[in-house]
């Protein structure tokens, strides 16, 4: 027997069918005698359609009311899903961020969790009864809702499964584990039985959203063991969870010496979220990149990848950088304000750019995987505007324009095409 989390993403239980669908499955694992924690997302969609209610209702909305209404997509599938459980015969009942309680700071809308009481839920599996948790969402200083960030139902599970010493944490989502690059944009695509945990933190932290950041490393720190799965296999026709034979099934997220062969790259990642800012003309003097990224980050604007050219006169350089998109407005508001004082010609940013990353934890042994990069992307005429590279990962941006094509011609440059 062992004790297992199952967490069931947004379009796993995107209507009633759906969310029988994931009750047969739970009641399987439950036949196989195991133990079983659930936790669920909101229905898809439902959760962009609270979030533009509350940009409706507010041109900038306080960010505690704003987790009270997208934290309430999660509390009706948790119910739903409890009720289907028990129509089907199994003891279930839901479990909402604050009734456990899942204690988080009082970052409203990305908040982080501190401790998880985790008592009251082995109350319940002794009674043999299936804890149905609403993800996303926690309880914040001064009794208040507050929610994890987008994606943050992964954390939620994974924070459940170390919390309640879990042998498993399995993600069911819409894809039948962790492929190669996104499905969505190229076709021949690989399912990997295994990645390592940095590996996969790198993948999701530079784009592949099938699993958020925070759970990645929170799952590697804790010594989770952590698997993607697909929801939407006929629950009977496939075996309960077997302990012994994890990578039967899926995507296991795992220790990098559980992998026999590892491979030189074993994803690609892309992101679209961020925007280049360049500083025209900065002066080419001690102190001017401290001041310049000083004021980024007081202003709490997280910096990515920077180039600063050469200095052609020896008095003026130019300054490139990448920061989220949503706070393109923001840094050019900070930077235009300090403009005197920094002492620049122009600011100019662009929103057309995408970010993509070979990623392998091969790298580190390998030479040579950085101008393969390079001249697979030469040989399809595509500019590279910056580039980043860190110990298992490389970093370019191009023109938005070319994602698909880049995608696709590093996929095969490096091997990964399905035969
Ligand atoms: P859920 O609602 O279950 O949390 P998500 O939409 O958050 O599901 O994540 C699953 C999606 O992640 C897939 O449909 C797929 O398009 C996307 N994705 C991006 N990169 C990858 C990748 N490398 N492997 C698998 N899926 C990926
Ligand atoms: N429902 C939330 C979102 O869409 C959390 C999640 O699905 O993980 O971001
Ligand atoms: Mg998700």
């Amino acid at each position: 027997m062992a004790r297992i989390v199952m967490k069931f993403g947004g379009t796993s239980v995107a209507d009633l069918d759906k969310i029988s669908n994931v009750a047969r499955h739970v009641k399987r694992e439950i036949d196989a005698g195991h133990e079983v924690a659930v936790v669920v997302s909101a229905m898809a969609g439902r959760t962009n359609e609270l979030v533009a209610w509350t940009r409706d209702a507010a041109a900038r909305p306080d960010q505690r009311e704003y987790d009270v209404v997208v934290s309430s997509g999660e509390q009706i599938t948790s119910g739903l899903l409890a009720l289907k459980l028990q129509d089907m015969g199994v003891k279930a009942r839901s479990w909402q961020g604050w009734q456990i309680p899942m204690h988080t700071d009082a970052m409203h809308g990305a908040a982080r969790i501190l401790d998880i009481d985790s008592k009251v839920l082995d109350a319940h599996f002794a009674i043999g009864e299936v804890a149905v948790m609403a993800g996303f969402q926690g309880l914040a200083p001064g009794n208040r809702i507050s929610t994890l960030g987008r994606g943050g139902s992964d954390t939620s599970a994974v924070a459940i499964a170390a919390a309640i010493g879990a042998d498993l944490c399995d993600i069911y989502t819409d894809v039948d584990g962790v492929y190669t690059t996104d499905p969505r944009i190229v076709t021949k695509v690989r399912r990997l039985d295994r990645i390592s945990y940095e590996e996969m933190l790198e993948m999701a932290s530079l784009g592949a959203k099938v699993l958020q950041t925070r759970s990645v490393r929170m799952a590697m720190v804790h010594g989770v063991r952590l698997r993607v799965r697909s929801s939407f296999e006929a629950p009977d026709k496939v075996p309960p969870v077997d302990m012994d034979n994890l990578a039967a099934l899926g995507t296991l997220v795992c220790n990098e010496d559980e992998i026999m062969e590892q491979q030189v790259v074993s994803g690609i990642a892309y992101t679209r979220d961020e925007a280049k800012v360049t500083l025209i003309r900065v002066d080419d003097k001690p102190g001017v990149s401290a001041r310049i990224f000083g004021l980024l980050a007081d202003a709490n604007i997280t910096v990515d990848v920077i180039v600063q050219n050469v200095s052609e006169d020896g008095n003026h350089t130019d300054v490139t950088f990448t920061v989220p998109e949503s706070d393109l407005e923001r840094t050019r508001g900070v930077l235009e304000a300090a403009r005197p004082e920094i002492g620049y010609g122009e600011l100019v940013d662009s929103t057309d750019i995408v970010k993509i990353s070979v990623i392998g934890a091969g790298m580190r042994t390998h030479a040579g995987v950085a101008a393969q990069m390079f001249g697979a992307l030469a040989s399809k005429g595509i500019n590279i505007q910056a580039i980043t590279t860190s110990e298992i990962k490389i970093s370019v941006l191009i023109d938005a324009e070319y994602t698909e094509l880049a995608l696709r011609t590093l996929h095969s440059s490096y091997g990964l095409d399905q035969d």
